[in-house]
């Protein structure tokens, strides 16, 4: 596995999950149940946990849905955290039934006497606080047109409230700058890495539909993830988050930074290609899905399935194993070798064999 130098930051618990201070980049979603219906948002965080999600935030739009929150906590494995806007005595009440960790947004949580106090309780809690500042929900930004001022913007928003919760000495920070824009989030998350050592919690809010979102997603946390920025990811998409969590997963161990399930390269396929690889490769992925199989495989595995034979053996070989196609059969390889011929029809069945051989 590569590790891009990664930025040094400080490390921070949630619940059970650590980030920060090398440790594994994170992945997080968050539900979009109604918060007030507990059992239907412990359904979909138990898909999440299923898919992979490491950290999960719950948005508490009242104080019906923050009383909910013990019963939600009890029910599911994974940290849990309580995202409040507006009223802070909601984040109060999160902090007393349980939540792992408080998300607030500075630019509308209320004055900094409100802070202060949350900071105090957080504390006594030892839960961490994420500063989350939002592009969206931020006046002074919309006065600028240009980037590198909305950037600046972001984070001296972020440092000021910082700033208020170091006076507390409270310094189980997480900090995250999102815009809508690639250029002002990757220059808010740059400028921020430079200037202080608090964890980031990565993301490109509102990006959009699952395609064009995923897209933009990585374009953007690809960037500065590849700079060794980011501690936590979450693509948000406007779709299921089950789709953000395995987006996440893809972009991670596309980026070899973490390493899950069961990678596949395939080929484009071209005119030389003499088998349908679309057909097939669908068919794996979707008997296969990495998520499902996280948690049975003993390690991670990488399978490549090749149209032909000009760049398909030089890949299977590569793999762990692989198949690179040919009239009506294909060449089979494993570690590296020369395993046998497989006629087309037999490709789906035989690799999901192999792959189940490397399930505990
Ligand atoms: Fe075309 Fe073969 Fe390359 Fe696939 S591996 S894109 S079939 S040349």
């Amino acid at each position: 596995m590569k590790f891009y130098k990664r930025t040094e930051t400080k490390r921070i618990n949630i619940g059970s999950v650590t980030i920060g201070g090398g440790s594994p980049i994170a992945v997080q979603s968050m539900t979009n149940t109604n918060s007030r219906d507990w059992k239907a948002t412990v359904r979909q965080i138990k898909q999440l946990e299923e898919t992979g999600c490491e950290i999960i935030r719950i948005s508490l739009p009242d104080m019906e849905s923050a009383y909910n929150l013990s019963k939600i906590k009890k029910s599911i494995k994974i940290p849990l955290v309580a995202d409040v806007h507006f009223d802070y005595r909601i984040a109060l009440e999160a902090i007393k039934q349980g939540a792992d960790k408080l998300r607030i947004n500075p630019g509308n949580i209320g004055s900094k006497d409100k802070i202060s106090i949350l900071a105090k309780e957080a504390k006594k809690a030892h839960i961490p606080i994420r500063i989350g500042v939002n592009a969206g929900s931020l006046k002074e930004v919309h006065g600028f047109s240009d980037n590198f001022l909305r950037a600046k913007t972001l984070v001296s928003t972020a440092i000021e409230h910082v700033r208020i919760l170091e006076k507390y000495s409270f310094q189980d920070i997480v900090v995250s700058l999102k815009a809508s824009n690639i250029d002002t989030t990757v220059k808010a998350y740059k400028i921020f890495a430079s200037k202080r050592n608090y964890p980031l919690h990565l993301g490109i809010t509102e990006a959009g539909s699952i395609f064009s979102g995923t897209v933009k997603s990585a374009a953007g946390l690809g960037i500065m993830l590849y700079d060794g920025i980011g501690n936590t990811i979450r693509v948000s998409l406007t779709a299921n988050p089950v789709e953000e969590v395995k987006t996440a997963y893809f972009l991670l161990q596309s980026m070899e930074l973490r390493s899950f399930g069961i990678e596949i390269i395939s080929c484009p396929t071209c005119s030389r290609c003499e088998v349908d690889l679309i057909k097939i490769v669908a068919e794996v992925e979707e008997r296969t899905s990495a998520m499902k199989n996280l948690k049975r495989l003993a390690k991670p595995v990488k399978v490549a399935l090749m149209g032909c034979l000009v760049n398909g053996p030089g890949e299977a070989k590569d793999a762990d194993f692989g198949i690179a196609g040919g009239k009506n059969t294909g060449v089979l390889f494993k570690n590296g070798k020369f395993i046998g011929k497989i006629n087309t029809d037999k490709w789906v069945e035989k690799i999901v064999s192999m792959i189940k051989g490397y399930c505990r």
